[in-house]
């Protein structure tokens, strides 16, 4: 019966391998990824919706985002790609100090949320189901977290810091959404809480998270500033945000340039207000600097924790109350503000590590563009057979455009790099142009030279 069953798979695996080849060639599907059937959205098609930011405009003209209603988007494939590496980036960098990622309903019950007294919060969207039971869409997550915590009574200390965290859609009834991702009505965030058996060991907590956030806005190049928060409606003992500097920012910051200091302007009397704050670490002059929030980090306390009753026994036998900390990251939102800030007027900059795609092959417009559509699907596959670059190269085979043509498309949406299949590829030896579009610069290398260049890159 056992010894029977591997042969019975494989038969099965092989005839449904066959059947899948068959209707790949059938329906005209390509395992490559060719830009001629990827579903990109002419711009012309677009409804004028009042653009305000740049980054909005380029995403919306660039077939990265389409408008649906007011603060809602559609991801178009590209934009989904690098809404999707950004994702992983965030997931590498919480698992590698012991995160760990779930994922909670996004329906939360009123009584969670009158428990904590939170159900007055204007940004809600609230419903009933037909048992008139009422619900919000989870603009954040506190409440389902810390009582899900709260059934382990068994949970030992020794699992502690307990870390969780999810990245999933947010929805808030913002009373001005605008600047596309910047501020939607429903948005992608990274949500983490963390659980600690004491304060001491809570605030350690605290700066290994930082650290982290750290990592990730340098792993995207993005500059940052780090302030002095309040701690608003989420409550808690003190918060930290996170800034990309912008002037379309939606806060004001003091920043100070001698020590690193900064505040929102929230923190500083409404008298004070003036240029001339001087730094409360090191006294020196504090400028003033507007930034979109892209982070923050709360130091909770016990206020969710009591009123849920997450506790555990410690090591002392003894039932004690957990100390949490919240931290968020604008997902959604950390995917337009880097374009806002790398952005070079005309083209969309992505962080290079999350840009939907590195490598855009660009086969020659010609009477007979077969060779070059040939000679592209070669370059394809040996280009992803290097393991960082299996799934990051397209073919813009839209031969019918000239080349300059794609060339100023592909470089508006961002393709980091450019490799142009034309005529010297014929030569002897071949050589490919190789264009780094985002420093401007061109290289014509042979094809172990190209092959040696792009291995290089680091992709995730
Ligand atoms: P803001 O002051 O910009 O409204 P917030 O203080 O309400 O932000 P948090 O509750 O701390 O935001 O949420 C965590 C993160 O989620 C924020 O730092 C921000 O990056 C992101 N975020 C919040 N609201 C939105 C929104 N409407 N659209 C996109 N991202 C958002
Ligand atoms: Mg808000």
């Amino acid at each position: 019966m056992f010894r029977k069953q591997p042969l019975l798979v494989s038969t099965v695996l092989l005839k449904s391998t066959e059947k899948l080849l068959h209707s790949f060639s059938r329906r005209n599907v390509s395992k490559r990824n060719y830009l001629s059937r990827m579903y990109l959205l002419p711009p012309s098609k677009l409804r004028d919706t009042g653009l305000t930011s740049k980054s909005q405009n380029l995403f919306l003209h660039n077939e990265i985002l389409f408008p649906c209603h007011n603060g809602a988007f559609y991801y178009l494939p590209l934009g989904l790609r690098a809404l999707e590496k950004l994702t992983r980036l965030i997931d590498e960098e919480l698992q590698s100090i012991g995160a760990q990622k779930i994922s909670m309903p996004t329906m939360v019950t009123a009584a969670l949320w009158k428990k904590t007294g939170r159900w007055g919060t204007d940004e809600l969207f609230k419903l009933k189901d037909r048992h008139l039971t009422e619900y919000c869409l989870g603009p954040t997550h506190e409440e389902l977290v810390t009582s899900l915590v709260a059934q382990f009574e068994r949970l030992s200390y020794k699992r502690f810091p307990l870390m969780l965290y999810q990245i999933t859609r947010k929805f808030r009834d913002e009373m001005q959404p605008k600047f596309g991702l910047l501020r939607g009505r429903e948005f992608e965030m990274k949500d983490l809480y963390t659980f600690d058996l004491d304060e001491e060991t809570a605030r350690e907590t605290y700066s290994l998270v930082c650290d982290t956030y750290h990592t990730i806005f340098h792993r995207l190049q993005l500059n940052y500033m780090k302030v002095e928060g309040a701690t608003g409606n989420i409550g808690g003992k003190m918060s930290h945000e996170y800034h990309l500097p912008a002037s379309i920012g939606e806060d004001s910051l003091f920043i100070c340039d001698k020590c690193g200091f900064g505040s929102n302007i929230e923190l500083i009397d409404e008298q004070n207000q003036s240029e001339d704050v001087a730094c409360p670490q090191c006294q020196s002059a504090m400028k003033i600097q507007t930034g979109i929030e892209v982070g923050h980090a709360f130091l909770l306390g016990t206020k969710y924790s009591e009123v849920l009753n997450a506790k555990v026994t410690n090591k002392e036998g003894k039932r004690i109350t957990t100390e949490m900390g919240c931290y968020g990251l604008g997902v959604s939102r950390i995917l337009q503000a880097g374009v806002e800030v790398l952005h070079d007027g005309e083209s969309i900059r992505w962080p290079r590590l999350i840009a939907p795609y590195q490598v855009a092959i660009l086969p020659q417009k010609s009477q007979d563009s077969g060779p070059f559509l040939k000679l592209s699907d070669e370059l394809y596959d040996r280009l992803c057979s290097l393991p960082s670059l299996r799934h990051d190269v397209v073919i813009d085979d839209r031969v019918d455009r000239t080349i300059g043509w794609r060339k100023n498309q592909l470089n508006r949406q961002g393709f980091p790099y450019i490799i142009v299949v034309g005529k010297k590829c014929q030569e002897d030896p071949a050589q490919y142009e190789l264009i780094d579009t985002y420093s401007g610069t061109t290289d014509f290398l042979s094809l172990d030279q190209l092959i040696d260049t792009l291995s290089m890159l680091h992709t995730l």
